[in-house]
C-alpha cells in the first residue's frame, strides 16, 4: 500500500503510530536517521497529504519534529509557538488535523532548556511576550509544589506545562475529546532532552488496540 495515502492512512491505529515516533526517535538519537530522499518525497505527496501526528511543539530551533522523530514531508503535522502554549487558534489546527484529515496521534512536545519557559521564569514583560509567558506562569507554580532542587525545577517545569498544555486541548476542545473518547485518536506528551536528542514520553493516553 502507497504510504501517502487515505487508505495507509486509515489503517493505522493510534499505538501504531505512537511506535512510529517512538522508533523514529530511536533512530534519530542512534545516528540512523532515514536518507530521505527529499524530490521523491515532494513527488509522493504531491496529490495530497495524509499525516499520522499532529505535534504541537515548540519554536526552539533545536526541536524539529520531522528531525528528532526522522519523518519525511506530509508524514506529520507540525504547529509551532513558543512554551508549545495553547490558544483558539491552535485549538482550531488540531481540530482540523483530527477531524478533517484523519491524524491519529495527537502530541504535545517540551523540552528541556526552554527560553519561553525561563522567561516566564523571570517574569519578563515586554510586549506581546507577557500575554505569552502568563500562560506558562500555571506551570511554574504546578512544578514549585513538586520540586524544591533549582535544577530539576528547571526541567520539571517543562513537564509541567505539557501537562498544562494537554488538559487545556482535552477540556477546550469538543471535537478532539469526542474522537478521544470513542479510541480513534490517542494522545501523548512528551519532553525533548536538548542534551542528548532523546524525547521522554511521559505521558501515554494512546488507547491499546493494534
Ligand atoms: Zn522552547
Amino acid at each position: 500500500m502507497k504510504k501517502h495515502s487515505k487508505e495507509y492512512l486509515a489503517n493505522l491505529t493510534p499505538s501504531k503510530c505512537y511506535e512510529l515516533l517512538v522508533e523514529g526517535n530511536k533512530r534519530f538519537v542512534e545516528n540512523l536517521s532515514t536518507n530521505h530522499d527529499h524530490l521523491e518525497m515532494v513527488n509522493e505527496t504531491r496529490e495530497g497529504q495524509y499525516p499520522f501526528a499532529v505535534i504541537l511543539s515548540c519554536m526552539d530551533s533545536r526541536t524539529s519534529v520531522e528531525l528528532i522523530f526522522d519523518q519525511g514531508l506530509g508524514d506529520l503535522f507540525s504547529i509551532r509557538i513558543a512554551g508549545n502554549i495553547v490558544n483558539n487558534d491552535i485549538l482550531a489546527s488540531l481540530e482540523y488535523a483530527v477531524k478533517y484529515v484523519g491524524s491519529k496521534l495527537l502530541v504535545v512536545l517540551g523540552h528541556t532548556e526552554c527560553g519561553a519557559i525561563n522567561g516566564a521564569k523571570k517574569g519578563v514583560k515586554d510586549g506581546h511576550l507577557s500575554e505569552l509567558l502568563n500562560k506558562i506562569k500555571p506551570a511554574i507554580t504546578k512544578a514549585m509544589l513538586e520540586k524544591e532542587d533549582a535544577r530539576l525545577f528547571s526541567d520539571t517545569v517543562a513537564y509541567t506545562n505539557v501537562e498544562n498544555s494537554l488538559e487545556e486541548i482535552i477540556s477546550g476542545s469538543d471535537i478532539i475529546i469526542d474522537l478521544f473518547s470513542k479510541g480513534e485518536i490517542g494522545v501523548v506528551g512528551a519532553v525533548y532532552n536538548v542534551s542528548n536528542g532523546k524525547v521522554d514520553f511521559f505521558k501515554n493516553l494512546t488507547p491499546k488496540i493494534k
